[in-house]
């Protein structure tokens, strides 16, 4: 079939085939298709949308652009999680030592800083020496030597999502169901993941502002790695206000590392605790009621005896990363100018903007504003009072750390309307909203 024939059968709401799936991507892949012809296919699918069988069929394309990693050799079962992006996010440096520390070795591949959303490759690199970048052959030696590992993708990991992701940014065509599935399905099935725990995001600094639009992309993410023999369990988590205290790249390292030591936010400690229980029930397959419970008085005996910190440090060296920075916080990279912004007036915080608390982050320096741009680690802020907090005039808010006096002011700027009070009391937000499941995993009880 001519290439043009795939996009008017799209473009005309028609049901691709799974051999008219395969031929687009692939010939995507080798440079046959153009990337207008992509462009056009790409909207035609945001438009009309995709069965469940052509998501799958798409996915399963993705997945075969490149290499498919067997861990099976190195882990008896590979758990995996991701999240959907936000700010403040650095539940990975927390989770994967904490189920390392549990028993279950852990090999993740993450990525890097995406607009307004941070980037655990980011913050692991504050860490002086801290390598990213490891061949298969070594991150798959650290998965077994050290029962833990996080690193870069390795470049040949669906790189038909890699080119597609790109032009879907700057075609409009992000926001797909169908796209962003497949995207993010392709990538953790060819990196060997068995079992896969969804972090999917909601509200204001999340793709998904809604939860009801959420739990539609969670099922539908679920349910395709369902189709592929994989175990998802997707939570549906608060992205209204950041994750924790600190925003920025060694700020949150700092904060990893105090959670690890049974310190810092109450908010971060409880979601890390929900995404590691869910991990470890995923790696055991056992999905009955009472086990959720059992798992997490496990994670939380793992994280208040420094077994999860310890693993971080084996982590850290292991990837020749200055374990003194991580031992002693002190030293990790520190800005030049420290600002304390306080409260203009008395109440309640009814909202605190999570994605301009993101922008004025990035905008410090601890994100990409262009691909090429590198990131000052030192950068970020950290914010004193949450949703539900109840905070005096003159009150510290933010903490700004800078290098750059002209990007302190706009941060400033930025963040003059990132918080809203109210003379009425507001409910804290909660962690989780929901729990989805394939409908092929039966679990009795507490969920849906
Ligand atoms: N993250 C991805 O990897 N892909 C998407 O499409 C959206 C978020």
């Amino acid at each position: 079939m001519r290439v043009v024939d795939i996009i008017t059968k799209k473009r005309d709401g028609l049901e691709l085939s799974t051999e008219e799936i395969t031929d687009f991507v692939q010939g995507y892949t080798s440079g046959d298709v153009h990337d207008y012809q992509a462009a056009a296919w790409l909207m035609a699918i945001c438009i009309r949308g995709m069965s469940l069988r052509e998501t799958h069929d798409l996915t399963m394309a993705l997945v075969h652009s490149g290499e498919v990693i067997n861990l099976s050799d190195v882990l008896p079962v590979s758990v995996d999680k991701h999240s959907s992006g936000g700010v403040g996010d650095k539940t990975s440096l927390v989770v994967l030592p904490l189920v390392a520390a549990c028993g279950i070795p852990v090999a993740k591949m993450s990525g890097r800083g995406l607009g307004h959303s941070g980037g655990t490759l980011d913050k692991m690199e504050s860490i002086a020496g801290y390598r990213v970048n490891l061949s298969l052959e070594e991150f798959k030696a650290n998965a077994k030597k050290y029962g833990i590992v996080l690193a870069g993708q390795t470049s040949n990991l669906a790189p038909a999502d890699g080119k597609l992701y790109a032009l879907r940014d700057v075609t409009g065509t992000v926001s797909s169901l169908p796209l962003i599935t497949s995207s993010i399905m392709s990538k953790k099935i060819a990196a060997g993941a068995d079992a896969i725990v969804l972090d999917v995001k909601v509200g204001l600094g999340a793709f998904m502002p809604s939860i009801e639009e959420a739990q539609v992309l969670a099922q539908l993410m679920v349910d395709i790695g369902a189709s592929v023999g994989r175990r998802v369990i997707a939570l549906i988590s608060d992205m209204n206000q950041p994750l924790g205290y600190a925003v920025g790249n060694a700020l949150e390292v700092i904060e990893a590392v105090e959670c690890m030591h049974g310190k810092g936010s109450p908010d971060l400690r409880q979601h890390c605790l929900g995404v590691a229980a869910q991990m470890l029930r995923l790696a055991d397959n056992d999905l009955s009621t009472d086990a959720l419970t059992g798992y997490l008085a496990k994670a939380t005996a793992c994280l208040d005896s420094g077994a999860a910190f310890e693993k971080f440090c084996v982590m850290v060296t292991a990837q020749g990363g200055d374990v003194r920075m991580v031992e002693d916080t002190s030293l990790l990279p520190k800005a030049e100018i420290v600002e304390t912004l306080t409260a203009s007036r008395s109440g309640y915080v009814s909202q605190l903007h999570a994605q301009r608390v993101g922008v004025a982050s990035v905008e410090l320096g601890a994100g990409r504003i262009h691909k090429s741009d590198s990131v000052d680690h030192a950068v970020g802020l950290l914010v004193h009072a949450k949703v539900g907090d109840s905070v005096t005039k003159g009150d510290p808010i933010f903490t700004l750390h800078a290098n750059d006096p002209q990007k302190l002011e706009q941060a400033k700027q930025r963040l003059d309307n990132a918080i809203i009070f109210s003379d009425e009391p507001t409910e804290p937000l909660p962690a989780f909203y929901d729990v989805i499941r394939s409908q092929e995993l039966p679990i009795a009880g507490e969920e849906r």
